[in-house]
């Protein structure tokens, strides 16, 4: 079985390029144009000196030892959380600026949820120069102000999203709008492996640098450039994906993906797409959708801003359907309790996206001379609020 995209655009039954015909130009230009660019000599420089010399990269390959010692098993943390900014997104925010100028364009636009990666685009636009404009939902806006003002003092212009429920979805429907209106001089960029294709490749491939080096660091450390388990986090599926990305056609490493089953699977109040979710186009592509029976979208629920999305990204959802992943939802309880706890075993406070990966030990047992390679997609600065009123630590 294959797990990367083919040349349509498909991962199994997952995928495509579901948009409107206006929107047709522009995402056939990226199309048309991505691989070639992404190959090319002076791409790679480019990007590679900016991974190593502003985001941070290679970063490191902790063993865990305290951890280790509780989980009975070994413990390796892939250390995203060490990036510029806070996470892995500015790995895919970097590409596509590049992208973007090799393409001609002077500005960029964005949509964000809880602003994580408006801020990664703004930062990356400061850096460029370019314009930038990030439409976020006046809801979001409200709730998430510190990451508003970050993107002004950034630079950037924020939008606000009025319509509708006035969170993600549509902020990206306004972005979509701006895209029409401005196909020439205009790149979008999106925040995860989720959207029409190229975008969940293109993205993907930005995001590999992540299991790139984790297998040179495996190597030195372990001997071998593999693990027996990855565990990452599925909001749309970038860090995972970035994770997994070079061991998908090896079946001898286990993948574990950790979604956000908010106040429990059965509450109402979840984000565990593909225990509640159905088959359905979102966002430009087919994937895995929580739906109502006549195929609205269900709003979701996490304690974590990052992984409050319906949907995940198509190769995810091919993952899932072919068993090639596991899939466990992390109720917000065990995720908190995972945070605080990787806090006082290893003196580092993660997000509380990254908890729900870690709190995988909870739910999974792995034998003691077992490699795992945990990727810690961001740190804890910006939940300290979200610890606070957890208040159990
Ligand atoms: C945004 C975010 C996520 C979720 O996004 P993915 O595309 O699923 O990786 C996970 N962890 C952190 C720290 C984030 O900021």
């Amino acid at each position: 079985m294959k797990f990367s995209v083919n040349d349509k655009g498909y991962y199994g039954n997952f995928g495509g390029a579901y948009i409107p015909e206006m929107l047709y130009p522009n995402v056939e230009e990226l199309r048309e144009n991505y691989l070639e660019i992404i190959a090319s000599t002076d791409f790679n420089n480019e990007f590679e000196h900016l991974l190593k010399t502003y985001v941070g990269r290679p970063t490191p390959l902790y063993y865990a030892e305290r951890l280790s010692q509780k989980y009975k098993t070994k413990i390796y943390l892939k250390r995203e959380d060490l990036c510029h900014t806070g996470a892995h997104k500015v790995n895919n925010t970097i590409g596509q600026i590049l992208l973007a100028r090799r393409l001609g364009k002077s500005k960029i636009i964005a949509e964000t949820g809880a602003g994580q990666h408006g801020v990664a685009t703004a930062t990356v636009c400061a850096l460029m120069g370019m314009e930038c404009v990030v439409y976020m939902g006046e809801i979001d806006m409200a709730r998430q102000k510190p990451n508003v003002e970050r993107m002004k003092i950034l630079g950037a212009k924020v939008r606000p999203a009025t319509s509708g429920s006035k969170t993600l979805k549509d902020a990206t429907n306004e972005a979509m709008r701006h895209w029409i209106n401005n196909p020439t001089d205009t790149h979008y960029i999106i925040g995860s492996v989720v959207g029409p294709h190229p975008y969940p490749d293109m993205v993907a491939r930005f995001q590999s640098v992540i299991s790139t080096e984790m297998k040179d660091q495996l190597q030195e450390v372990e001997g071998r450039n593999s693990p027996d388990h990855i565990i990452a986090c599925v909001g749309g599926g970038s860090n995972a994906a970035g994770a997994f990305y070079h061991f998908l056609q090896d079946e001898s490493v286990n993948l574990i993906a950790a979604e956000a089953a908010g106040l429990g699977i059965s509450s109402g109040k979840s984000a565990a797409t593909t225990t509640l979710g159905k088959s359905g186009v979102l966002h430009g592509s087919k994937t895995i959708l929580m739906q109502t029976e006549d195929g609205q979208v269900v709003e979701p629920y996490s304690i974590s801003a990052g992984l409050d999305y319906p949907g995940i990204g198509p190769i995810h959802a091919h993952l899932f359907e072919s068993g090639r992943a596991e899939f466990f939802g992390i109720t917000d309880e065990e995720a908190m309790i995972a945070g605080v706890e990787l806090s006082k075993l290893e003196g580092i406070i993660p997000a509380v996206e990254t908890a729900h990966a870690l709190a995988v030990f909870g739910n999974r047992q792995f034998s003691e001379n077992e490699v795992v390679v945990v990727n810690l997609s961001g740190r804890g600065d910006k939940d300290l609020e979200t610890y606070i009123k957890w208040g159990n630590y």
